[in-house]
């Protein structure tokens, strides 16, 4: 039964108790005795009660709470009615996680809880499948320390978790998984693995076929080029009816051999994951070269190339860098307009990375092609780029690179004003001691 707690009724109690112990010692002849052992008796009801509380709470096996009698009987309602509220709220908060960990089970992934030190809260019994993780024997052990591949240890010390990370199983031999990591409270984070086997195995035909077909075609095409070569260097063939078509096979064949070789790249970098061997490249110097290179391109056009370097290098693989950094000039040498303005950009940034870019003053692109120009083969205007020469590979091949070298290709471009394609280097491959740079 609940009471409302009132200041008059307790007030109007106490007086009426001791108006009835004044008139009791009054009639005895001995008021102030009479009250003082009425206020005793007061004290004693209360550790009674107080007694009855502390039995209830903490010895008792009994829910509802003992019989007790005035504003005490007010204060263990009002107990009572929290214990039950609480009991209602860990009912539901029970039903909330049973419905979310059966949902986990039924994710076709494997999924960890795993708190601020990495050391693994909960998983799902496909983590013991997928991961090799055991449930509840692993609870409370570093992630870390169960998933010991040095892939693993690195991407999870970055904490960049944008890229999911593909490792081989640690369960099974010649799988692979797909691990990604998504932080979802303050201190906690979630690691997700799929079986991604047979993705991996139609990729890696892919990637197979293509590079053997690449590699099949630049035997006969070398062949032809040197036949055309040869035949090119006779005097009567320019006089001749061959003359024109002759230059038509030189200028297709040449073509198809740059597509070749930019196959080729693509597979290459494809082949491998991350660059592991991180020399030191000489960004400066590259820029010179890649100056010097662009103004050899730039004879038809005539546009203004301005470079502004910092003396700043990076740790990569030079030679990969060098085809980023030069497609992306030559792509601005070709898609503006004979006289434009083009500024190469290599520059130190507060943070300790270092950007490249390239603006031009361009067609620019529109923003629904965008999205789609480092895909291979995609060309904004085909017959366009054709004529220049391009086969839709150079921005895919530009992608790969920064993808080995932790960066991303960025594109910022208005139709009809130009485009700036940048990408920043993380501070970890940025190099200022010059004494490094000569290493
Ligand atoms: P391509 O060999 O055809 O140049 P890329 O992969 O280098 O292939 O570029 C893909 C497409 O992106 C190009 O065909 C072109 O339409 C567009 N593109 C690339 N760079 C620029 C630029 N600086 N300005 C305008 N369009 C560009």
């Amino acid at each position: 039964m609940m009471h409302n707690f009132s200041w008059w009724r307790l007030g109007w109690t106490l007086l009426a108790y001791g108006l009835v112990l004044g008139g009791v010692g009054l009639l005895l002849g001995a008021p102030l005795l009479v009250l003082l052992l009425g206020a005793l008796g007061l004290v004693l009801w209360h550790y009674w009660q107080l007694h009855l509380l502390s039995r209830w709470l903490w010895d008792g096996r009994q829910f509802t709470p003992p019989r007790g009698s005035g504003a005490w009987q007010h204060a263990f309602d009002g107990i009572y009615f929290l214990q039950r509220k609480n009991l209602k709220r860990r009912k539901e908060l029970g039903r909330l996680l049973k419905r979310f960990r059966e949902g986990t089970e039924a994710l076709p992934d494997a999924v960890v809880v795993m708190n601020e030190e990495r050391e693994i809260v909960w998983c799902n019994k496909l983590a013991t499948n997928i991961l090799g993780i055991r449930w509840p024997e692993d609870n409370g052990q570093r992630v870390d320390n169960l998933l010991r591949r040095p892939e693993f240890i690195s991407y999870i010390k970055r904490e960049q978790y944008q890229e999911p990370l593909i490792i081989p199983s640690p369960v099974q031999s010649m799988a692979s998984i797909e691990l990604r990591v998504i932080p979802y409270t303050a201190n906690e984070t979630l690691l997700v693995a799929r079986d991604v086997t047979r993705l991996q195995q139609l990729e890696q035909m892919r990637r197979d076929f293509v590079a053997n077909v690449s590699h099949e075609l630049r035997t006969p095409l070398t062949v032809l080029r040197g036949y055309l070569e040869m035949i090119g260097e006779d005097p009567r063939l320019e006089q001749g009816p061959w003359g024109k078509p002759h230059k038509m096979m030189t200028d297709q064949v040449s073509r198809m051999y740059s597509l070749v070789e930019q196959l080729l790249a693509l597979s290459r970098l494809e082949a491998k994951s991350e660059v592991d061997n991180l020399k030191v490249v000489p960004v400066p110097a590259l820029m010179t070269k890649l100056e010097a290179d662009s103004q050899a391109l730039n004879s038809h056009k005539q546009h203004q190339i301005r470079f502004h370097v910092d003396e700043l290098s990076m740790r990569g693989d030079g030679e990969q860098m060098m085809s980023a950094f030069s497609n992306l000039v030559a792509n601005a040498i070709h898609y503006t307009p004979a006289g434009g303005q083009i500024d190469v950009r290599w520059q130190a940034l507060p943070d300790g990375r270092a950007r490249f870019s390239v603006t031009d003053t361009g067609d620019g692109i529109a923003p629904e092609h965008v999205l789609r120009i480092t895909e291979r083969f995609y060309r904004v205007d085909k017959a366009r780029s054709r004529n220049t020469g391009g086969s839709g590979l150079g921005l895919s091949i530009v992608k790969h690179v920064l993808s080995r070298h932790r960066s991303r290709l960025d594109i910022e471009s208005t139709l009809g004003k130009g485009s700036t394609f940048s990408f920043v280097i993380p501070k970890d491959l940025v190099v200022r001691n010059k004494s490094v740079i000569n290493e």
